[in-house]
């Protein structure tokens, strides 16, 4: 029998002490990184239905929930799925979502008092943007790096940006807070992923937008919206350009003018000198 503070005995539900001391035993030198990360990539592409090549086209939420089942086996002995069970927590939730225009991915605890108990309930979601990954390896050809580690195709960046979301993950279950700019999250990221750095620099629609349209923040733009032609300026580039259009009926901005603000699909956009 071993100890009550052994880290590999699992606790109750909640952060604790114990469960600090199981994510830090966690410790793989860099050519194991690499072995286990490429044995998701070769499995990623053997048995989800929607990646069928590296740079896929299609990706479910499903294969997010894949990935992290091979995620928990290979880098964390299946203690992020014991912790979930044990705060009550799994499934946890998986989401692509269109609208993470900056962050790649992000990840979410929520707890709730139980009524007439004193526990808690807890619920965890990783989400992953889908306008990052497939604006990535399309019309921007340059080196891509995430958490500072070179990827090579889409699949490869999933992995870096769940990696860094399962670091979150792994912070709230045992911390109860996360925060990946904090000494903490690097120490982990370093003993798990071998991640050198925190950020991305994934094609964001900015960037996107120069290369596939020449259009950034500040161009005069012309486009017909309901059969009347405008003429305005971008203000904001998300998914869709955001196009302040001078006009009486407008809301007043700083500049002491009112202007319209349309939201334009960057193809409908023309460019004015
Ligand atoms: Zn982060």
């Amino acid at each position: 029998m071993e100890g009550a503070d052994d880290p590999s005995e699992p606790t109750g539900p909640g952060p604790s002490p114990q469960r600090q001391a199981r994510l830090f035993a966690l410790l793989y030198s860099a050519e194991e990184v690499q072995l286990r990360s490429r044995r998701i990539y070769e499995e990623m592409l053997a048995r989800s239905p929607n990646l069928q090549t590296g740079n896929f086209t299609r990706i479910g939420a499903h294969d997010l929930e894949s990935l992290f089942a091979a995620y928990d086996r290979e880098f964390f002995r299946g203690r992020l799925s014991e912790m979930l069970l044990e705060d009550r927590a799994l499934p946890m939730g998986f989401r692509l979502s269109g609208r993470l225009v900056r962050a790649a991915g992000m990840t979410t605890r929520t707890t709730r008092p139980i009524p007439g108990k004193s526990e808690l309930e807890y619920e965890y979601e990783i989400s992953v943007s889908t306008t990052l990954l497939f604006g990535t390896f399309r019309d921007v050809e340059r080196a891509v790096t995430v958490g500072g580690l070179e990827v090579h195709d889409r699949l490869e960046a999933l992995q870096r940006i769940f990696e860094h979301e399962l670091l979150h993950l792994a912070e709230f279950l045992g911390w109860g807070k996360s925060n990946c700019r904090a000494a903490n999250f690097r120490s982990l990221s370093r003993r798990i992923f071998a991640h050198e750095a925190a950020y991305h620099d994934l094609v964001t629609p900015r960037e996107q937008a120069v290369v596939a349209h020449g259009i950034t923040v500040g161009d005069r733009v012309t486009f017909e919206h309901e059969g009347i032609r405008r003429v305005g300026r971008v203000n904001r580039i998300t998914r869709r350009a955001s196009v302040l259009v001078e006009s009486p009926d407008g809301r007043p901005f700083s500049d002491g003018k009112r202007y319209l603000t349309f939201y334009v699909p960057l193809p409908m956009l023309q460019k004015l000198p």
